[in-house]
């Protein structure tokens, strides 16, 4: 299946095809979007609402790959493939550099992710080329804007990152499904233990959405344990806790050769009315 018959252009809504030199995506009402080296395209309709945050800087995504390189967020993408069993059409809205989206292809025909930061989508983009995964494809979106036709969709997953409601009703197929999976009760306890005094539980939402069926409730929890101070800080950067923390606290964390700590989320899955 060519990626591109699902998409639509995110500037009239009209059909887009690669052009003859497969440097462009054009749609049919000549709207042109380069297709950048690395494989990626940039669908950020430029002057549209919301397009003008950049999403996650280059530093960030790097600091994240390095991250989830160290395996301790298997866990959690191995949880949510449980949950996607056979993907059909995949779309992961906000999918950052792409790490659960590439792991999420494997089981799925085509698995498409949309972030706000062309850095994540160029990311993306380049590990799938390194590992020649042909049905993972990346683009640049806003994920309430999102450039696909309506009912395009069997999976859409979703985490940690805003819910787009009814773009999501919009491109899933009825019948189709969503997984929404956020930060649980206890997650990175361990990392809030090194850093404050008195660290408090996560505050979670039981979680329901108008136009879904809520299918089911799944909580993923276990213990990791992650070495080396640049991948240790890495982590932090990633954590709302980064920005929050003082100076002296981080610095504790900052020390520390070894982290072991609770990593805990809850999936929702939902089915489209
Ligand atoms: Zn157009």
């Amino acid at each position: 299946m060519s990626v591109f018959a699902l998409l639509r252009c995110p500037v009239c809504g009209g059909c887009v095809a690669l052009s003859e030199s497969g440097k462009s995506l054009v749609c049919e009402n000549r709207h042109s979007f380069d297709v950048a080296a690395a494989g990626y395209v940039n669908l950020l309709a430029p002057g549209k609402k919301n397009n003008a945050v950049a999403g996650d800087p280059k530093e960030m995504v790097r600091a994240r790959s390095l991250f989830l390189a160290s395996g301790a967020y298997d866990g959690i993408s191995d949880g949510l493939n449980r949950l996607i069993g056979e993907g059909g059409v995949c779309v992961d809205c906000g999918c950052g550099e792409g790490f659960y989206t590439a792991r999420a292809a494997e089981q799925c025909e085509v698995a498409i992710g949309f972030d706000a930061s062309k850095h994540a989508a160029e990311h993306g983009a380049k590990s799938a080329r390194r590992t020649g995964q042909t049905n993972l494809h990346f683009f640049a979106a806003n994920i309430f804007d999102l450039p696909l036709k309506d009912g395009c969709a069997d999976t859409v997953i979703n985490l940690f990152a805003p819910v787009a409601r009814e773009e999501f009703l919009r491109i899933l197929k009825p019948g189709g499904r969503l997984i929404v999976g956020a930060a649980g009760r206890r997650h990175l306890m361990g990392m809030k233990q090194v850093l404050y005094d008195t660290p408090y539980e996560n505050e979670t939402n039981d979680l329901s959405l108008e136009g879904f069926e809520r299918l089911r409730r799944e909580t993923v929890s276990y213990v990791t344990t992650v070495t080396g101070k640049d991948v240790i800080r890495a982590w932090f950067t990633m954590t709302p806790y980064y920005f929050r923390t003082s100076r002296e606290d981080s610095d504790k964390l900052y020390a520390c050769d070894t982290l072991t700590t609770e990593v805990e989320t809850d999936f929702f899955v939902f089915r489209k009315k």
